[in-house]
């Protein structure tokens, strides 16, 4: 999240995280744009490397080596990361759309979201075959077509449908990592059959016939069944059918042909080619709105027609970039030139690779090395930075180049100048009013007044029999998505209500943000409150009032107030643990070190979203879950870390407690972080905890110890169960999302010691 500096001016949004798009992220990184804001939206946190996918197929290379983290490269590009799915573009708000939140402002958006196959119109295709693009969702249809050929019995027959480059490369590769899954399994690999179908005269059309030839050879060699100007028509579920009525009978069916845009580029009202891309001129600009740009398998360049090719995508990158730059300067665009003639390394999944470039061809196990110190050296572009440059001083904020109207200079100008205090510093009447306006209140009985007649305090109900439990927090922003942010904040805050047992009833929000444009200003506040928003209207929780103020960095805190009953039954304090007890974590833990390694990009991508998807989980469900089966104690788990909650309720119940180091559920990539020793800078704070543990010293060196004090943000539930329900009790958790949950310990007859807990492995 931002601090106070130079304000944002203006907010560029990339769309898919492709090929051209990682290009545009590094050239950010590396000189980064004064006042410009990079958003880059994508469906994966890691985005695969084309190159390299047929290497992965074949076993040659790891996921990690073929996929760029893409959380981790845009916190090099200094560049928001929003792992969500872009489903259209208001060109007139100039808004980006996601599924399940609200759309993002950009001045300029660019789409770089690759293709998708066109499998409809071939009937029996979407429910028979597998389509490898989009590139994206290719490691999962793998995994899964890797799985089905390992427990099938028999022979299998395997159709590929395309006779590209990477339709060829794929059933090579395919063929040679299931021969020997099938070999280490002590099965016959001749048990399995490839059929391999082009619609075109020839494989490998866009290849000189030399290249041609040698794949020639190459699949015959391998007993590759070749069917050449046999267009596949239909697929079911025995088979497929070409246009001259062949049919071949195949267990599976793999499709790498041709593909279009995403249908939803439909709605955009750009110009779309034939197939559904983007038509881009030689700036790849969208030939109907200057303001977007589009770059990879999805721009359609005017007068050019390309091959779909990640070669292309790449070399798209630093145009793009450049003209990004200068579309926000006004200044005049430069062309992008593809290459006339480009080197493609086809491999034959053998560690064995074909060089095709124009006329030439040559092969060799060399040329596969070569490729692949290519390849490699390609891919630590993305994941080896450059040293960050020192936090660069306070520079004059609007960069001259920018093209700022008249009330935005003003704004800018406003924004750097010395700031008031007090209630000078209150974020301006119309940017509140404006992101309010976008969100209608909630409506509560007992709320009497609250945001629908806004006046100087909201004014709510104690329910007759009702009594009302109160609690507060508030943190800095640790991720830069102020909707994710706004989610994690109402959720942690609300965490206190849940753990007492209690129905959340209203809340107060306290939010401060760095000055700068009102745009920019308003959009943030829109995006926290919605988020916001979202968790508490789940829970039944009306926002009634708060306070939105200037301040060094994003924040966000809430008051929030729920009910018990007045007799206090139904409650599940802290000090309700009772030997016999089974101890319940609904969640887990990890999120300080995890959130650590992000600021230090030593974080994977996919641990840093499932972190955030953790925290982003309400516990409401899981708080109804633990009273049904009779949790007489509860508390959240948060700032402390485990083992400082844990004594918290150990301590006022009188009671021991045994917590089983092993059984603790751990979020993917903590053990990692914190084994490297990325710790939260409140970690050492809660290490003093430590005197709790009767026998620390002979757990101390194992890799999850350091995890029992690690801080929560929005952590979960720990809770008392009796020892007959706690299995019970986690598996309705798990039914219910919290896919974590676990039974991690039990609770014991106080023997008098001063230290309660004590370790099992
Ligand atoms: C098996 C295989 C092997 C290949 N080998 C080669 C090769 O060796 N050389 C070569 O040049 N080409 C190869 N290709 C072709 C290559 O994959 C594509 O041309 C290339 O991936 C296109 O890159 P791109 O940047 O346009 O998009 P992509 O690489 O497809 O990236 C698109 C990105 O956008 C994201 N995205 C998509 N839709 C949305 C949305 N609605 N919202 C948010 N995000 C979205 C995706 O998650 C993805 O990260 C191969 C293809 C396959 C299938």
């Amino acid at each position: 999240m931002r601090s106070s500096g130079p304000a944002i001016l203006r907010d560029i949004v990339l769309v898919g995280g492709g090929h051209s798009h990682v290009g545009v992220l590094r050239s950010f990184g590396m000189r980064p744009e004064p006042g410009v804001r990079l958003t880059l939206v994508c469906t994966d946190a890691h985005t695969p490397y084309s190159g390299m996918l047929p290497g992965y197929v074949a076993g040659h290379y790891t996921y990690d080596d073929v996929h760029i983290d893409l959380g981790r490269l845009a916190g090099f590009a200094g560049a928001r990361f929003l792992c969500a799915e872009v489903t259209g573009i208001d060109r007139v708000a100039r808004e980006v759309q996601l599924r399940g939140r609200p759309a993002i402002p950009y001045d300029l958006v660019s789409i770089n979201t690759g293709s998708t196959p066109q499998m409809a119109a071939v009937p029996g295709a979407l429910a028979h075959a597998v389509p490898v693009k989009p590139i994206t969702g290719f490691n999962r249809r793998w995994l899964a077509l890797l799985e089905r050929v390992r427990s099938h019995d028999g022979p299998m027959v395997i159709a590929v449908v395309g006779g590209g480059a990477g339709g060829v490369e794929l059933l090579l590769a395919m063929q040679y990592r299931l021969a020997r899954e099938l070999q280490g399994a002590g099965r016959d690999p001749s048990a399995l059959v490839f059929h391999l179908f082009t619609s075109d005269a020839h494989l490998l059309a866009t290849h000189n016939p030399g290249v041609r030839a040698r794949f020639d050879a190459v699949l015959q060699a391998r007993g590759v069944h070749v069917h050449r100007a046999a267009r596949v028509v239909a697929v079911d579920a025995h088979g497929v059918r070409t246009e001259a009525g062949e049919q071949v009978a195949v267990d599976e069916t793999v499709w790498v042909t041709q593909a279009g845009g995403g249908a939803w580029l439909r709605d955009t009202g750009l110009a779309l080619d034939a197939s559904g891309f983007v038509r881009v001129n030689a700036f790849l600009q969208s030939v109907t709105d200057p303001a977007v740009f589009a770059a990879g398998d999805v721009a359609s360049l005017e007068g050019r027609p390309l091959e779909k090719a990640g070669v292309f995508a790449v070399r798209m990158g630093l145009p793009l970039a450049l003209n990004l730059r200068r579309a926000l300067q006004s200044r005049p665009l430069q062309a992008y030139r593809p290459q006339r003639r480009w080197l493609a390394l086809v491999s034959t999944g053998d560690r064995y690779a074909v060089a095709s470039r124009g006329a030439i061809g040559f092969a060799g196990a060399w040329v596969w090395r070569w490729k692949d110190w290519i390849d490699r050296r390609f891919m630590r572009r993305f994941s080896e930075f450059p040293p960050m440059p020192a936090a660069a001083p306070a520079a004059p904020a609007a960069p001259a180049q920018i093209a700022l109207s008249q009330e935005e200079s003003h704004q800018a100008a406003a924004a750097l100048a010395m700031r008031c205090g007090g209630c000078g510093a209150k974020v301006g009447a119309s940017v509140l009013a404006r992101a309010l306006a976008t969100l209608p209140p909630q409506h509560r009985e007992d709320v009497l007044l609250g945001l629908q007649s806004p006046d100087d305090a909201a004014v709510v109900r104690i329910p007759a029999g009702k009594a009302l439990v109160q609690s507060i927090d508030f943190f800095r922003a640790f991720y830069d998505d102020p909707y994710l942010f706004g989610q994690i904040a109402a959720n942690h805050a609300l965490g206190d209500l849940f753990a007492m047992g209690a129905e959340p009833q209203t809340a107060l929000a306290v939010v401060t943000l760095p000055p700068g444009l009102d745009r920019q200003v308003g959009q943030e506040l829109r995006q926290m409150l919605a988020g916001a928003r979202a968790v508490l209207d789940a829970a039944g929780c009306a926002l009634v009032g708060g306070h939105t103020g200037e301040g060094q960095e994003t924040a966000m805190g809430f008051a929030v107030q729920g009910l018990v009953d007045a007799d206090l039954q139904g409650m599940t304090p802290k000090s309700g643990l009772r030997p016999g007890q089974c101890l319940v974590l609904t969640k887990a833990l990890g999120t300080g070190s995890l959130l650590a390694a992000h600021a230090v990009l030593s974080a994977r991508g996919r641990w840093v979203q499932a972190a955030l998807q953790s925290m982003a989980q309400s516990s409401r469900a899981a708080a109804q879950i633990l009273r049904a089966h009779q949790a007489s104690a509860c508390t959240d788990v948060t700032g402390f870390g485990l083992l400082g909650h844990l004594v918290e309720m150990a301590r006022p119940s009188g009671v021991d407690v045994r917590l089983d180091l092993g059984a603790v559920p751990l979020l993917d990539g903590a053990l990692d972080c914190i084994g490297r020793g990325i710790v939260s800078s409140l970690q050492a704070d809660n290490l003093r905890a430590r005197h709790v543990l009767r026998n620390a010293d002979a757990f101390a060196g194992q890799a999850a110890y350091p995890l029992l004090f690690d801080p929560q943000t929005a952590g979960g539930l720990l809770a008392g169960v009796p020892a007959d329900r706690a299995q019970d009790c986690v598996a309705a958790l798990r039914a219910a999302g919290y896919a974590a949950a676990a039974v991690i310990g039990e609770v014991l007859a106080a023997q008098g010691d001063p230290a309660p807990i004590v370790l099992a492995p």
